[in-house]
């Protein structure tokens, strides 16, 4: 959950509100002096491309760059686990996002660091902001402080003279500068200094006005990524359109926002650079909604913070146009299917792995549902039912919409077909 740290909304209705619309700066603000018909969208200088990304993770593949004896620089990537080690965020049913977003992360980092090609740090751990992070807060305050406020102003300027045109889909109350907002400047600025590539902030999402009877009207992931006239912008969403192409493969995209698979614009959210505040592509990735399953159960959460950093991986390589081949998408399966049954509300890692690999062989969800209807969430009911009668039909079993042996077998043996193609086709 993001909204604590950076706005409060306010709906279109209230007119006041659009003007506190600002919150303003940028990390290198350069004026663009060729006038241009379009002049808001290009106004500020591009501070990194997918194009150099691509040739960062290129070059550092060989052991030296071509000109220097020194080893090529290697991508390098800041994971945020969303909020403060001890404060923030949303919690449900014991579920505490600020902890299951540091179990994503640290997944995730496993996975860059077995790659030569990345260099990657993670933000904090569960109890304490990264030493290297925390010094530079115990050290720089003033120094960030003053940087919010030269790119609030400068902002604030661009926007009152039309140079940058302002969100008029998002209209929101200025955030004051809280200690959490100083240290999400500070880490831009910190990582732009550092000279990062790629920083991903790490959330799960909540509804604000949660009520039991709407719960269900939320779930999905949200990609969050700079409005398009910052820096940052172009290099941002072609990586978030990559990772929302993973994750959108076994998870609904947030039926909030619903536009782009999920992928949504925002010139307001600190971590991804607002007020043009960051250099490096900057994303903020909302997995899904608290309240779902896959969080809630906890012998399945294990499995879905496998699955989600997983993903997030594989979305990456895909943007480096060095992708796993053969993979499934999904850490869940192969399964021992032995004493699943999948019968009604059934629910554990085996439901996700079966609901992972259903959906794999094109079985779930079923027919005329999505995800938003029926997501992989560990937790059996229709939608599972639904998926196992069509499996069944297709092999012409008995449709009884649960697990027998020979359901299991079949299983199976068109999981371990579909992977050997897959290998036989690279
Ligand atoms: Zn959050």
């Amino acid at each position: 959950m993001k909204d604590e740290l950076l706005r409060l909304a306010a709906y279109a209705g209230c007119v006041a509100s659009a003007f506190v619309l600002f919150i303003a700066g940028g990390a290198t603000p350069v004026f663009d002096a060729v006038v241009r018909t379009q002049a808001a969208a290009v106004f500020f200088v591009t501070s990194i491309t997918s194009a150099q990304i691509q040739e960062t993770y290129r070059a550092s593949g060989s052991q030296t760059s071509a000109s220097e004896a020194l080893p090529a620089k290697k991508v390098k990537i800041l994971i945020v686990p969303g909020h403060e080690p001890d404060t923030g965020g949303t919690e449900y049913q014991g579920v505490v996002e600020r902890d299951v977003v540091v179990d994503i992360a640290d997944a995730l980092a496993t996975l860059l660091a077995q790659n030569p090609h990345y260099e990657v740090m993670v933000a904090r751990t569960k109890i304490a902001w990264n030493p290297l992070l925390q010094n530079y807060f115990d050290t720089h305050m003033l120094e960030i402080e003053t940087f919010e406020q030269s790119q609030k102003a400068q902002m604030t300027g661009y926007l009152a003279d039309g140079s940058i045109l302002s969100d008029s889909d998002q209209v929101y109350h200025n955030a004051i500068s809280t200690p959490g907002a100083l240290k999400l400047y500070g880490i831009n600025k910190w990582a732009s200094d550092a000279a990062y590539d790629i920083t991903l902030h790490l959330h799960i999402n909540d509804y604000a006005g949660r009520r039991l009877s709407v719960l269900k009207a939320y779930n999905g992931f949200a990609m969050y990524v700079p409005d398009h006239q910052y820096s940052n912008a172009e290099a941002s969403r072609t990586i978030g359109e990559a990772l929302a192409g993973r994750l959108s493969a076994y998870h609904a995209t947030s039926t909030l926002p619903k536009e782009d698979a999920g992928i949504v614009e925002d010139q307001q959210l600190i971590a991804i650079g607002s007020n043009n505040s960051a250099n490096d592509a900057s994303l903020l990735i909302e997995y899904g909604y608290i309240q779902e399953p896959q969080f809630q159960i906890a012998s399945v959460r294990p499995l879905a913070i496998a699955d989600y950093a997983y993903q997030t991986y594989l979305g990456l390589q895909d943007f480096f146009k060095d992708p796993i081949k053969g993979t499934r998408g999904s850490v869940s399966f192969p399964y021992d299917w032995t004493k699943l049954t999948g019968a009604q509300n059934e629910k554990g890692p085996g439901i996700y792995a079966l609901q992972a690999a259903l959906h794999h062989l094109g079985f779930y969800p079923p027919r005329e549902k999505n995800f938003n209807d029926c997501p992989i969430s560990g937790r059996a009911g229709s939608c599972t039912r639904s998926a196992i009668m069509q499996y069944q039909r297709s092999q012409s079993l008995e449709a009884t919409g649960q697990l027998g042996p020979q359901t299991r077998s079949a299983l199976t043996r068109d999981l371990e077909e579909l992977s050997t193609e897959s290998v036989r086709l690279k």
